[in-house]
């Protein structure tokens, strides 16, 4: 097996690993280009290894990233301050609102063009012809059915007829390398493009399920023995020689690495005048200085008055030689602070 897997095309320990082509929605993801657009937590599935947290599971609720939107506005908006260049629509299962999941496709595609790149992921289980039309004709450009049974090999049957990307992406489930290879066989005979196996992750909403079954994690966010199977599966898929791309996504450098990039990309767009950009972060000053010099800055647009407090750059405080705290938080709306730290200059 060490040998083929040699072969494979980008890294199995970073950013993922794959045979054949990257499909085109991971490798914007990849770039932190995408927004995950989480349509509904509503679902027909019961899936035991479903990650969703409580606050998500079951609800009907629409978050863009970690935002809670409101209306379709609120979707636009945040896809914008991500600088993102596609979405994922997830859930739940996006079918189950498909009126909304409509809707939000057609309005990317309205404000963001045609390039604007939008995957859906569904077990299939409520996806019918004519629902598959609808989807294409507001723009998908690709689908990805998580296999769950029967009805998912149906849902790829419509969904291959449908002239977009059809792929599989399910969980790789530690020792089920045979059921896996077997729905590769399938998929591919049906049709499919790419079969994604992530890796399989311990969350909130999960992780009880996970450690009853015996399963557990070295590292607080992977199943051990999830990375193997995924190999596994694909060195059999080499041998074999189907005719499928197939990418293994790990899940420990998810948030290290495609978070960090997307965060990166909504700092550029959402940096307040007093804010310095630093990685992932943004940064700033809030001055400690008397009245007197507080005004002054602020009267020469040197300062801002914010929440009460007078703020600047942190290069700027630290030339002038004030005394200030130093702010550094993620770039979310509200900002969310990670740390603070008296700068005595
Ligand atoms: S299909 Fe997805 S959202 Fe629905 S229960 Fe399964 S894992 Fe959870």
């Amino acid at each position: 097996m060490s040998e083929l897997l040699r072969s494979l095309k980008g890294d199995c320990d970073t950013l993922g690993c794959w045979i054949g082509d990257l499909p085109r929605g991971c490798e914007l993801c990849m770039e932190g280009a995408k927004s995950v657009i989480f349509v509904t937590g509503v679902c027909p599935e019961r899936c035991w290894y479903c990650p969703l947290s409580r606050s998500r599971k079951g609800r009907d609720v629409t978050y863009v990233n970690e935002v809670l939107a409101r209306d379709i506005k609120d979707v636009v908006t945040e896809v914008a301050a991500n600088l993102s260049r596609g979405a994922g629509i997830t859930g739940g299962d996006p079918i189950a609102r498909l009126d909304r999941a409509i809707e939000i496709i057609r309005a990317l595609k309205d404000a963001f063009g045609q390039d604007f790149h939008i995957h859906l992921y569904t077990t299939g289980y409520l996806l019918t012809e004519e629902g598959m039309r609808e989807l294409v004709r507001a723009g998908l450009d690709e689908i990805r059915i998580h296999i769950t049974g029967e009805h998912s090999y149906r849902a790829l049957a419509i969904a291959a007829k449908s002239g977009i990307d059809v792929g599989v992406e399910n969980p790789a489930i530690p020792g089920t390398e045979k059921e896996l290879l077997n729905a590769i066989r399938k998929a591919t005979e049906i049709g499919a493009g790419f079969v994604n196996l992530n890796e399989l992750e311990f969350s909130e909403g999960n992780e009880a399920s996970l450690i009853l079954r015996g399963y557990r994690t070295e590292n607080g966010v992977a199943a051990v023995g999830s990375r193997e199977t995924a190999l596994r599966v694909m060195a059999a898929v080499m041998e074999e020689g189907i005719d499928i791309s197939v990418h293994y996504c790990p899940a420990r450098y998810k948030d290290a690495v495609q978070y960090r990039r997307r965060l990166a990309r909504r700092a550029v767009a959402t940096r307040m005048p007093y804010e310095e950009i630093e990685g992932s972060l943004v940064k700033w000053a809030e001055i400690d200085a008397d009245e007197e010099i507080s005004k002054r800055l602020v009267v020469g647009g040197l300062a801002f008055i914010c929440g009460g407090r007078v703020v600047t750059s942190d290069t700027l405080a630290k030339r002038l030689g004030l005394r200030h705290t130093l702010v550094k938080a993620y770039p979310l709306s509200p900002r969310k602070i990670i740390e603070t730290r008296e700068e005595q200059s």
